[in-house]
């Protein structure tokens, strides 16, 4: 397999708690709407008490209102935090942050932990992402590290499959491990609205973390789902970019189907990450997407650990 040799699941295990890793999947993000009240972060309203923040280069952040307290699905960067909640509590009827998910471990979403964990917080996250944020993570393909995060900023209520919240609020595990081994889903039912994580996007290819537990066929798995939890009406709200509807969603599932045929018939044929991204296996979606090449070296590569003999 080319010369980069061959990874097992073993072996990347090893890499990821050895070292530190890192995230860096962002490119600034197209602004969604009107500049809200602090420069930068722009607001989109949803309804009366739900509004999508969107931190150019973090991440977007959907954040319901209510008289029990604000409701925030991921929290940026821990560069953009103190902007990300200033803009949060001048939303209409806004209070202290009660509840923040962490949609998965990466550091565009959990960059508010520390502060909201200090205030009181419950941080709410798949167990799996909580063990991603107490070891430090590298990823090979770049030696970008990321540091564990401070007891305080570790998620405190944990959960493996499902649970909900007051005021029509359902969550969910995604255990397609589509982005990473702790995806989860958080569905607004009443405004329907569905909070999406890093699992789908218009904005770009997404890195498909294989270091803890991601492989493009839980991508083809969680969009899947997210179609038998969503309904046409639905808002979708990814971490990148625009809010999508239901039809987005139907053609990034059928994409993410058409691309992993493709690499696992040349993973069947002996070829190696360098020759998938020769063959182009996604070249009719490229249009939209943006250049392919890393995308498909990770998500080529994010097979040997789940469909190789010797994995
Ligand atoms: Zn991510």
């Amino acid at each position: 397999m080319e010369n980069q040799g061959r990874y097992t699941r073993r072996v990347l295990l090893k890499a990821a708690l050895g070292g530190a890793a890192g995230l860096a999947l962002a490119a600034p993000g197209r602004v969604l709407a009107a500049q809200g009240s602090v420069p930068g972060i722009g607001t989109l309203r949803l309804a009366d008490d739900l509004h999508v923040l969107t931190v150019p280069g973090a991440s977007n952040v959907l954040a319901r209102t209510g008289a029990s307290g604000v409701v925030l699905v991921d929290g940026a960067s821990a560069a953009t935090s103190a902007a990300l909640l200033k803009a949060v509590s001048a939303l209409p009827g806004a209070g202290s942050v009660q509840t923040l998910f962490n949609t998965h471990w990466h550091p565009e979403q959990t960059g508010s932990n520390e502060s909201l964990g200090k205030a009181g917080a419950a941080i709410i996250a798949h167990e799996n992402t909580r063990l991603w944020l107490t070891t430090d993570v590298k990823w090979p393909w770049n030696g970008q590290t990321f540091k564990r995060l401070p007891k305080v900023a570790q998620p405190n209520k944990t959960f493996y499959t499902s649970g909900t919240l007051d005021g029509g609020i359902r969550y969910g595990y995604l255990p397609d491990a589509g982005h990473t081994d702790g995806d989860l889903y958080v569905y607004f039912e009443p405004q329907n609205v569905l909070a999406v994580g890093d699992v789908v996007s218009l904005q770009g290819w997404p890195t498909v973390d294989y270091v803890t537990g991601g492989w493009i066929g839980g991508m083809v798995g969680a969009t899947q789902r997210l179609l038998s939890i969503a309904n046409e009406q639905t808002r979708i709200v990814p971490s990148r970019g625009p809010v999508l509807t239901y039809a987005d969603l139907k053609t990034q599932a059928s994409m993410y189907a058409t691309i992993y045929e493709r690499l696992a018939t040349l993973l069947n044929r002996g070829r190696g990450p360098g020759e998938a991204v020769a063959a182009k296996p996604t070249k009719e979606f490229d249009a939209q997407m943006g250049n392919p090449d890393e995308f498909v070296r990770r998500a080529f590569e994010s097979l040997w650990a789940y469909l190789s003999p010797d994995a």
